[in-house]
């Protein structure tokens, strides 16, 4: 590997470089070790769109984008004198001969492209005479669909190994993920109880006050289902369903957490939700307040047609079918514009096999939850009542996980630039993903799941809760 190494942002003028990439890249710099340091120093960030914009307008953005984070001194301004623009058309391959020129040292191709023109800008870089050692990194969604994805998988690897492909999924570098790990394999208390003998159900959900915020050009035609459940939501499945690795080295990890989502699938069980027998259910906003804010109809924003009847509630239930997660149901949800919006990942565990006789009060069920906003971690348990002996209340406790200055996509960098995939989805997980979602896809095509309505605002579909 050389010593400089140049990060080629392709569709740098999209939303992404500028709201999450960039900052991303200036978090490591503000918050990172020495060695996030030592990794970005030599970095030259290039950004590339068919769009008009100067280099200086590009550095323009670096440099907004690096103040957000607080990224400053030397190595910020350095990373910014050094970005370059290079108007192309990632698409073209006689664009590529522009961009090419300007590469030093080892490259990373990010593709913050639409989903629609990466199969494309694969097979155009299948055919060019890259710098030796590339890496591509990858956004969700990864295809269409499991052929799609495996399709796509084909053409990535005539470009470069499997180990310098990163698909990125940005819940992958999330505290709370991070924490899953931590907490499960490094204390007694949780992992002799994370199974099923003890743990009744898994909750994963990430509801969000936001709406469709003007991206409906991407989300109608993928819904929350694609958006949220088959990639973030089953990463995060992953981790929490896996078996214990040996070692937290990219290939136990990975292999893990793959072994984990090949072992899941759509729900056969028994009824999992209160109120209907159906693993899958969909919705989607109608007019409401959420935080002040107004919304109209989803069905009536502008870009949105209406027919598609594209769900902005999703919620699966899913088992992993192992001897430690057998009978338990993985319920996973997301939605938008929902009024005070849970987000986390919460185990219930059983009751306890006895209760001493003569306790009188109200209990509650002994829950694990980690919270994704804040990063949190707490225990529902049932706790003594406190005015007369042996009286039972619930109680809770209780506490913030560690902050970082590293975002998320911060912490996929790190990985990415460090070329170290621990925290990328492999090709294999990719297809899976796609596999365990699929079913519940065929059925809401052919309408065999209605499609419910819930005012933004509240918390969802009245008989959902
Ligand atoms: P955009 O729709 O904003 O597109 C990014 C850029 O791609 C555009 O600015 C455009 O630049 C270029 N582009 C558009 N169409 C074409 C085309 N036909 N051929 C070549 N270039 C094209 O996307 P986002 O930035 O929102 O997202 C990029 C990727 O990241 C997507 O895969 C998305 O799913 C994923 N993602 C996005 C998130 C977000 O919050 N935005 C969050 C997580 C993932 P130009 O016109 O200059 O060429």
């Amino acid at each position: 590997m050389s010593d400089s190494t140049t990060l080629l942002i392709l569709g740098a003028s999209g939303d992404l470089t500028e709201r999450l990439l960039l900052p991303g890249l200036g978090s490591l710099i503000a918050g990172g070790e020495q060695t996030d340091l030592d990794l970005l120093d030599g970095l030259t960030v290039i950004g590339s769109g068919r769009s008009e914009k100067s280099t200086e307008e590009w550095r323009g953005t670096v440099k907004t984008a690096f103040e957000s984070t607080g990224a400053k001194g030397d190595l910020a301004s350095r990373t910014i004198d050094a970005a370059e623009y290079v108007v192309a058309d990632p698409t073209k391959q006689d664009d590529w001969r522009g961009l090419l020129q300007k590469v030093q040292g080892d490259l990373i191709v990010y593709f913050a492209l639409p989903p629609s023109v990466v199969a494309t800008v694969a097979n155009v870089l299948a055919d060019l005479d890259l710098p030796e050692h590339t890496e591509l990194a990858l956004e969700k969604p990864f295809g269409n669909d499991a052929e799609d994805a495996v399709h796509l998988n084909e053409q990535l690897a005539k470009v470069v190994s499997e180990q310098q492909i990163h698909r990125v999924d940005h819940f992958l570098g999330h505290r709370v993920v991070l924490a899953t790990l931590a907490l499960r394999f490094n204390n007694r208390l949780f992992e002799p109880v994370w199974n099923a003998e003890s743990v009744e159900r898994v909750e994963i959900t990430y509801d969000e006050e936001l709406g469709l915020e003007g991206r409906a050009g991407y989300y109608d035609t993928a819904g929350a289902l694609r958006d949220m459940l088959q990639s973030h939501l089953l990463q995060v499945l992953s981790v929490v369903a896996t078996e214990p690795p040996a070692s937290i080295a990219e290939i136990d990890l990975r292999d893990a957490t793959a072994a984990a989502l090949r072992a899941t699938a759509l729900w056969s069980g028994d009824p999992v939700f209160p109120n209907t027998t159906a693993p899958s259910r969909r919705a989607r906003y109608t007019a409401g307040e959420v935080a002040g804010r107004h919304f109209p109809d989803y069905a009536s924003e502008e870009g949105v047609d209406a027919d598609r009847g594209t769900e902005t509630l999703a919620q699966i239930a899913l088992e992993v079918r192992t001897a430690r997660w057998a009978g338990v149901p993985f319920i996973l949800r997301s939605g938008k514009a929902i009024g005070q919006p849970a987000a986390s990942i919460v185990l219930t565990l059983r009751p306890v096999n006895h209760r001493p006789d003569g306790q009188t009060g109200d209990g509650q069920a002994e829950r694990i939850v980690l919270g994704f906003k804040p990063p949190r971690v707490s225990l529902s348990l049932t706790a003594e009542g406190g005015s007369m002996p042996f009286e039972l209340e619930p109680g809770t406790v209780d506490g913030d996980l560690p902050k970082s200055a590293v975002t998320e996509y911060g912490e996929v960098l790190r990985g990415v630039l460090g070329d170290d995939p621990t925290l990328s989805v492999r090709g294999d997980v990719a297809v899976q993903c796609w596999r365990i979602v699929q079913p519940v896809l065929d059925s809401w095509s052919k309408n065999e799941v209605p499609l419910e309505e819930y005012a933004a605002g509240t918390k969802g579909p009245a008989s959902w809760t």
